[in-house]
């Protein structure tokens, strides 16, 4: 007997996931759907949103004030279901790593860093690998496999609030307290989404963390920096790195297409900046490359009048790479000279070391961890 594949049949598109979409999106879907009249669609979908993102439910059989056949009808068009947690690690000092699948091949790392008190952040990634290749970070030596969609940011930050028991959304004293787009990928090139998650994020009747405590970074890319603040009023981080251009077109080559002047010019027009409201600049220390006392005090020429801090990231080295990190004396005296010029420069302590978490690793070592556990099986199996 032999079977025959029908590959002429086009697979059946899956539900669409409603913690994806933003309030206009929600309306707009529930009308199409035929789950409520246009003129109801305000109505239905607040309340639709509320057991979403405020109460975090994942069955429509949950939404106790919505309607038995309404809730069958929610559930015959779309879905509410959570990405599969593929692995989940928690580090020696806190930091929690997750490793979720949203689709085949589609793996996105997050990683909660727990700060003072009961507070955290949320590294959350925009993209599955890069397009841009900045020579000391492992993920810009992986391929783009492709943008995350506002579902999938979103969902990231679901998944870690499921973990840290954070439903309904707590009005003070929350464990996941900030989001920083610091993990993989460029959220300038993935803006549309990014915006979006912001959207659906910040709303106060739901997930309702605040703007001002998201952080998208960037490595540079100019013509999109106004578009943000516009669009998503976040706070902004930039990957400096270097103060000059011939280093920084080294260190992140889309400085050879926006170079420093111009960058310079999009930070100072970021809307909304204030001493309340600080650009972060981040400088991976990298021994002997860029961190002597002179480049110190040339960054503080760079930035002058720029309300901002300086986060100093101590280089995480990964197999293959040529860079290592400054010494930690070294790093302390280039900290010593922005902290006397005022500036707040705290050199963020690497988190998480020994579950990989840690920047610019995001994936790829895990990834290879996996792979050469799984030669390790083989080769014991053979
Ligand atoms: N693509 C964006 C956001 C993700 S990278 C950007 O570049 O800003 C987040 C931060 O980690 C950036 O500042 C990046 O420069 C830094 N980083 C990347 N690789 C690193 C490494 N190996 N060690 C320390 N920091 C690293
Ligand atoms: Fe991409 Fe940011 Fe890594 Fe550069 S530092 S390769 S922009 S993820």
């Amino acid at each position: 007997m032999s079977l025959t594949l029908d590959l002429s049949r086009t697979p059946i598109a899956a539900p669409v996931n409603l913690s994806g979409l933003t309030r206009e999106g929600l309306r707009a879907a529930l009308v199409e759907a035929g789950i409520c009249p246009p003129e109801k669609a305000k109505m239905r979908a607040s309340q639709v949103w509320g057991w979403i993102h405020h109460y975090g439910v994942t069955d429509f059989a949950a939404m106790t004030n919505v309607a038995k056949d309404t809730q069958a009808r929610l559930a015959a068009a779309f879905t509410l279901a959570r990405p599969e947690v593929v692995e989940r690690q928690v580090s020696n000092d806190g930091t929690r790593k997750w490793l979720i699948r949203t689709a085949l091949g589609i793996e996105i790392e997050t990683v909660y860093i727990p700060d003072v008190g009961r507070a955290g952040a949320l590294c959350v990634s925009s993209q599955v690998g890069c397009t841009l290749n900045c020579t000391f970070c492992h993920t810009g030596t992986q391929k783009l496999v492709r943008n995350l969609t506002a579902a999938e940011i979103v969902a990231q930050v679901q998944v870690a609030r499921d973990d840290l028991g954070e439903w309904p959304s707590p009005k003070e004293d929350r464990r996941l307290s900030n989001i920083v787009f610091m993990g993989m990928g460029e959220p300038l090139y993935n803006l549309d989404h990014v915006a979006d998650a912001v959207d659906i994020i910040a709303d106060n009747e739901g997930i309702a963390i605040s703007r001002r405590r998201i952080t998208v970074s960037t490595s540079g890319v100019v013509p999109m920096i106004p578009e943000l603040g516009e669009r998503t009023q976040t706070m902004l981080a930039i990957s400096l790195h270097a103060t000059n251009d011939p280093l920084r077109d080294v260190l992140v080559p889309l400085n050879k297409k926006y170079p420093l002047d111009q960058l310079m010019a999009a930070i100072r027009a970021y809307p909304g900046l204030s001493n309340a409201r600080r650009v972060t600049f981040e400088y991976v220390m990298l021994k002997g490359v860029n961190d002597s006392p002179e480049e110190a005090r040339a960054l503080l020429n760079l930035i002058k009048g720029i309300p901002a801090k300086i986060n100093l990231i101590p280089f995480n080295p990964w197999p293959g790479t040529d860079y290592q990190c400054s010494d930690w004396k070294t790093i302390e005296r280039f900290a010593a000279i922005l902290n006397k010029a005022g500036y707040a420069s705290p050199i963020r302590t690497p988190r998480g070391r020994d579950i990989l978490a840690a920047c610019g690793q995001l994936k790829s070592e895990s990834e290879k961890v996996r792979a050469s556990a799984l030669r390790k099986a083989e080769r014991a199996a053979a």
